[in-house]
């Protein structure tokens, strides 16, 4: 039988153990277990790797626990500005979405811009002009409201700063969401969904919507859905980079996944990790921070939810 397989990530940082209760790590682990699950359900019976990779993202975004959707981290000027992406490894279409506001699940909106339009990438009030065309509904600032999120927040609010959420400040509560699914068809999806920065203006837009840098799949190759300091995933084209590595240079998925993570981000200055899979269902999540959220499960027996190295 073919194999399939799911994997996910709720953010790679500087996960410092001391700071983390098991209290705290038992939620964590919950809400990846719950995501994972989501999506593997979707891909046994019989659903597309599309499918599992948005319904898996609708999950962790869902959570407060994490910098996507409801968790989404405070802008400048307290408010929320989202970035969601998805592609389809199968047609290489892609969906993505920017500087968007008030959306509970920024993927399906990413998703609607890959079927129900021609384009690829909306941005701002043209993205949120889309959602209307097609009656989303908008939350209230309430429900993107977090009192951690706030406070990271008032921190460095007024200030030039803006922060990461893996950066040095140690928090232990960050992360850009993201799938990547291998069906039974063995057509493989990516999908990444993020708030960001903290305190970020000006526009500010990460790597996460960009297709090719955040997140990338082509059935000949892998899918893959990145976390980690934008900016230099953007220079460093991460995700087609890795699935350049594979077709060019006939690199395994573990092997391509290790370059771009452990040596060349790193080269560049970045720091971060990735999930990335294959049309066989293989799975990579390599990460040069402390930590990154992720869980992985296959149809032959892989089932695990990990934070740390
Ligand atoms: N890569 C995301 C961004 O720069 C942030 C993250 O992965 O946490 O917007």
């Amino acid at each position: 039988m073919k194999m399939f397989s799911i994997a996910i990530h709720g953010g790679a940082g500087t996960l410092v153990k001391g700071m983390m209760t098991p209290q705290k790590e038992k939620e964590y682990k919950t809400a990846l277990k719950i995501a994972i699950e989501i999506g593997y359900k979707v891909l046994e019976s019989g659903g597309s790797a599309v499918d599992a990779a948005e319904k898996s993202v609708i999950s962790l975004e869902n959570s407060h626990l994490f910098n996507a959707g409801k968790g989404s981290v405070f802008t400048a000027t307290e408010s929320h500005e989202m970035d969601a992406s998805i592609m389809d490894g199968k047609t290489r279409k892609a969906g993505a979405v920017s500087l968007i506001s008030r959306i509970k699940n920024p993927v399906s909106l990413a998703r609607d811009v890959m079927e129900k339009s021609e384009h690829v990438f909306l941005a701002g009030e043209g993205a949120m002009e889309f959602a209307s065309h097609l009656n989303y509904k908008l939350e209230n600032k309430d429900y993107f409201y977090d009192e951690f999120r706030h406070n990271q927040w008032l921190e460095i609010k007024d200030t030039d700063d803006f922060q990461l959420d893996h950066s040095i400040k140690k928090d232990h509560k960050f992360g850009t969401v993201g799938a990547v699914a291998c069906d039974r068809e063995g057509n493989i999806a990516a999908a990444t969904s993020t708030g960001g920065m903290t305190n970020k203006r000006f526009g500010r837009v990460g790597d996460s919507p960009m297709i090719g840098s955040g997140n990338y799949a082509n059935n000949k190759t892998c899918a893959v859905s990145c976390t980690g300091s934008g900016e230099y995933f953007i220079r460093g084209v991460v995700a087609y980079d890795m699935a350049c590595l594979m077709e060019h240079k006939e690199m395994t998925l573990g092997e391509a996944a290790d370059e771009v993570i452990h040596k060349r981000i790193l080269e560049l200055g970045g720091d971060g990790g990735l999930i990335a899979i294959d049309k066989d269902g293989n799975i990579a999540m390599p990460f040069n921070t402390e930590g990154m959220y992720r869980a992985s499960k296959t149809s032959n027996g892989i089932d695990e939810v990990l934070i740390y190295k």
